[in-house]
């Protein structure tokens, strides 16, 4: 069969989206918007995508490249920043039969002129290059010449929230792709990302001069995830305790604040018999490269890393995202839990959160070199999250909240859960949810018990005040929630403390429920932590209001530890089936098998990940299918004609022997 793509400028014939989709992706149809998108940028539109990870964004700017170039338009040039997944974004349509390169720094100077000389004859479909390549001098004369020629098809900016300070990803180097615009009028524009509030939208805009494009934006929800927020006791141990009992055997991400945790937490799982590998920038780049790769490449690799690990990481069938440390904003949540079940089966986004959490990231926004209003919309953001981390309702109800979406449960997704009313709903991005339930956060499994912290928060809050009467200093919170408890210590001895007022008439209180309200109390700005002065406590303005009880604090009770929750799926007796292939009967396991293990082969052979020459659940339609002929092969989702030609009679091999 021959290929669609072998695109010379004499054969020029417009082609349809839709026989790209099918004959170079194998996909029977498009997903979501994708239809619309890859219409209006073939056409000559320019477009800005925002569409949550696992969207299926990469199909709206490979497409039209692929029509473009099919009707005589040249070169489809991606702007990305990812240098290290360039080799494997490349292969991954090289598998698929489309002529695509990259330039870069891992290159040598041979390698570099010979792309090169294919671009600038036009032979070259998609080329990526990194933004401060595309403002070199010599990158630009050659884009001169392309576009003299009628040869500059389109430009693909890729997580274009990178040109957006507010995002979290910022890097100077997008400020200037404001040059594709200027100087390359009229050639179209497609901009996308997985970061979408308001603020960042707004700014990739004015940023880019994409006025005039239309917007794509997608439904946020990632409904095969799960999302579940604990109370942070002993993170590592409950950290470990959930990957053990829900995800022994997947692959997963930890992430973590500091590069120290990330070390110490990797051995941690180490030890304990689970296939995890550090990731941070201060390693060296070579280890980075090889320890992403195995994530990419081995099956079962839990990746510790903070946040520089993970942009653009398309591996599909990473199963839980865990957070051991608290993120400074939703924005940054939900880029990294996303992460997770881009395959859209089930997947877990976890997060351990503490008091520690919350004095931390205040901590670094007050230290920060930043000016006052940028730190204004920082601690704005970070209300947000920990709204999202002390809500008793629907998780999902909120993040989508936050990004301007109303949740609504699918018809088919069965009876909601019974839900409670929203707490609280003391600032920030609250969204009159109305009790909406997804049936798919901790907080709609499980609902957590309330209750009115007002009364324990406002002797709290008083016996901060008398402290610092009495003493002219103030102190921390052990401190202060030992004298509310009555407890005799030899600090409270040692300053006369026992004789304060309020000194035990928070007996009825537990230690964990009163680390709570002060929880609470920081994350509403209600009390303020020195970070200068041994993080003691002192009241703010925003005191008053809860002290004269004005604002009433409704917490959440402990959280339910996870060894009361059920595990979700039941594992096979030897490590999880994927759940691609949880349907098949014994013999259909046994092809499954046989062709994960042949598709191995294939991959180590061309250094690819697996998933690039065949989706997990590609594989298993193949076995549920029992091929005989090539014919058999045809229509199964992900079978384009560059892989039937290629793998076909591979595939019909290894299922022949069953
Ligand atoms: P994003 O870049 O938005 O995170 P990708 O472009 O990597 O998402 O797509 C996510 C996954 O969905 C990929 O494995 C891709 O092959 C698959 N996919 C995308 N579009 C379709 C479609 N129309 N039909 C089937 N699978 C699709
Ligand atoms: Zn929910």
């Amino acid at each position: 069969m021959a290929s669609p793509l072998s695109s010379q400028a004499s054969e020029i014939q417009p082609i349809a989206p839709e026989t790209i989709l099918h004959e170079t992706f194998g996909y029977p149809q498009f997903r979501g918007p994708q239809q619309a998108i890859v219409e209006h940028v073939v056409a000559g539109g320019d477009a800005l995508v925002l569409m949550p990870t696992g969207g299926g964004k990469s199909l709206c700017y490979q497409i039209p490249a692929i029509a473009r170039q099919r009707a005589g338009h040249g070169v489809t040039v991606v702007v990305s920043p990812l240098i290290a997944l360039m080799h494997d974004q490349v292969g991954a349509l090289h598998e698929a039969g489309v002529d695509a390169a990259f330039l870069n720094s891992t290159l040598d100077w041979e390698q570099t002129q010979e792309v090169e000389r294919r671009m600038l004859r036009g032979e070259i479909t998609l080329l990526y290059a990194a933004p401060e390549r595309v403002n070199t001098p010599r990158f630009l004369s050659q884009l001169d010449s392309l576009r003299e020629r009628g040869k500059l098809a389109l430009f693909a900016i890729d997580e274009a929230h990178c040109v957006s300070q507010w995002g979290h990803d910022f890097r100077p180097e997008y400020r200037a792709l404001t040059v594709l615009h200027e100087r390359y009028a009229g050639v179209p524009r497609i901009a996308l990302t997985a970061t979408a509030d308001a603020l960042t939208r707004a700014d990739i805009v004015e940023r880019l001069q994409l006025e005039e494009a239309r917007q794509f934006v997608s439904s946020f929800d990632r409904p095969n995830i799960r999302y579940t927020i604990v109370e942070k006791k002993e993170a590592t141990t409950q950290l470990l305790r959930f990957i053990e009992r829900e995800h022994e055997g997947d692959a997963g991400v930890v992430y973590c604040q500091s590069r120290k945790r990330v070390e110490d937490v990797a051995r941690t799982l180490a030890d304990a018999g689970i296939n995890a590998l550090p990731y941070h920038a201060g390693l060296d780049a070579a280890v980075r490269q090889k320890h992403q790769d195995r994530f990419l490449r081995d099956e079962g690799i839990v990746m510790v890393a903070t946040i520089a690990f993970g942009m653009g990481i398309d591996k599909p069938d990473v199963r839980f995202v865990a957070h051991l440390d608290m993120p400074k904003n939703i924005e940054g949540y939900y880029q990294e839990t996303g992460r997770a079940g881009r395959d859209g089966a089930p997947a877990d986004a976890w997060m351990a959160y503490g008091l520690q959490d919350v004095v931390n990231q205040r901590r670094m926004i007050d230290e920060s070199p930043a000016g006052e209003e940028f730190k204004q919309v920082m601690r704005g953001k970070l209300d947000a999250l920990l709204s999202l981390a002390e809500a008793s309702d629907c998780r999902r109800v909120r993040l989508l909240g936050y990004f301007g979406e109303t949740y609504e449960r699918p018809a088919d997704a069965g009876p909601p859960q019974d839900g409670r009313g929203p707490l609280g709903g003391q600032r920030g991005h609250d969204v009159p949810s109305v009790g909406a339930t997804c049936g798919n956060c901790d907080n709609c499994i499980t609902p957590p018990q309330v209750w009115d912290g007002t009364d324990a928060a406002r002797k709290l809050l008083s016996t901060i005040y008398r402290v610092q009467q009495q003493s002219g200093i103030s102190f921390g919170a052990g401190h202060i929630m030992d004298i509310l408890r009555g407890k005799t210590t030899e600090k409270i001895t040692q300053f006369g403390h026992a004789s304060i007022s309020t000194f035990g008439i928070g007996s009825e209180f537990s230690e964990v429920q009163l680390r709570g309200v002060l929880r609470q109390l920081i994350a509403i700005g209600a009390v303020a932590v020195d970070a200068q002065a041994y993080n003691t406590l002192q009241l703010t303005d925003g005191s008053r209001a809860v002290l004269k009880g004005e604002t009433q604090v409704m917490l959440r009770e402990s959280i339910t530890s996870p060894a009361d929750r059920k595990p979700r799926r039941e594992k096979a007796a030897r490590g999880a089936p994927s759940p691609a292939a949880a349907a098949l009967d014994a013999n259909g396991q046994a092809r499954f098998a046989a062709l994960k293990a042949w598709r191995a082969e294939v991959a180590k052979e061309h250094n690819l990940p697996a998933y690039v020459i065949f989706h997990d659940a590609t594989l298993a339609s193949i076995a549920e299918r029992a091929p005989a002929t090539l014919e058999d092969l045809q229509g199964i989702s992900g079978i384009g004609s560059k892989k039937l030609e290629a793998y076909g009679s591979e595939v019909l091999r290894v299922c022949s022997a069953f």
